[in-house]
């Protein structure tokens, strides 16, 4: 069985120093990155580079994202202990484990079974307990809604309606929006009708597509 090792703590430290000059403040979300073990959520071939501040590949042509990214997203969520999150792509399980060691109750939807299997093995094996489904993030997670916070994970091309809806109010969303490049959205429900939106900069994610695999 694969482990983590004083080695991989200490490249784990020196990430969160990097992310720390990367501009990331939220001392949780540092916390929570310097607890997990992303060696763990990646093959083993590429274990060595898994403390360098860039996204791999996890197969499915899917990748884990960047811890920057996860940093960022994981810091305008503003989660607080307790919050149902709701992740759409739920790809590695990396993101997942950093919100639950944050204290949240995690629910994640992953469409790719292969995903789904591989990441509900490993997250099982450390410990996290969350509420996982195989399934379209398109339609979020009705039978537990209504959620704290939403992170979608994926490229969004457009806002997905019903996600948007099991929001509380007072709640806020972090989505990529947009096809090829995406800007990170952060919505904000204010009413039962209305909504806020501000954009927080470019990233580039793999694209968040309808629909379950078909080969499940
Ligand atoms: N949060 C992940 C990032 C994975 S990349 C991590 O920490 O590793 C994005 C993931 O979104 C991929 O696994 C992809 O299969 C999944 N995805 C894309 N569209 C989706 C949809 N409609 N519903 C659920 N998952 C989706």
């Amino acid at each position: 069985m694969r482990k983590d090792t004083f080695k991989h703590q200490g490249m784990r430290r020196q990430l969160v120093g990097l992310l720390v000059e990367k501009g990331i403040t939220d001392q949780r979300v540092l916390d929570a990155i310097g607890k997990v073990p992303r060696h763990l959520f990646m093959d083993s071939s590429f274990e060595q580079y898994a403390y360098q501040d860039k996204p791999f590949p996890i197969g499915c042509d899917q990748t884990i994202s960047q811890p920057y990214t996860v940093a960022f997203q994981s810091q305008l969520l503003e989660v607080k202990a307790g919050e149902k999150v709701l992740e759409v792509g739920t790809g590695s399980g990396y993101q997942a484990a950093v919100l639950c060691e944050m204290g949240a109750k995690v629910y994640s939807i992953e469409r790719m079974k292969e995903l789904f299997n591989n990441s509900s093995q490993i997250l099982r094996r450390l410990g996290y307990s969350l509420t996982q489904s195989f399934g379209d993030g398109y339609k979020g997670m009705p039978a537990y809604a209504p959620f704290d916070k939403i992170i979608v994970t994926a490229g969004a091309p457009e806002l997905p309606k019903d996600l948007l809806s099991q929001l509380k109010i007072g709640g806020r969303m972090v989505i990529p929006y947009g096809s090829g490049v995406q800007e990170m959205y952060l919505i904000e429900r204010t009413s039962e009708t209305d909504f806020t939106r501000k954009k927080m900069g470019k990233f580039r994610f793999v694209p968040m597509l309808k629909n379950k695999e078909s080969r499940d």
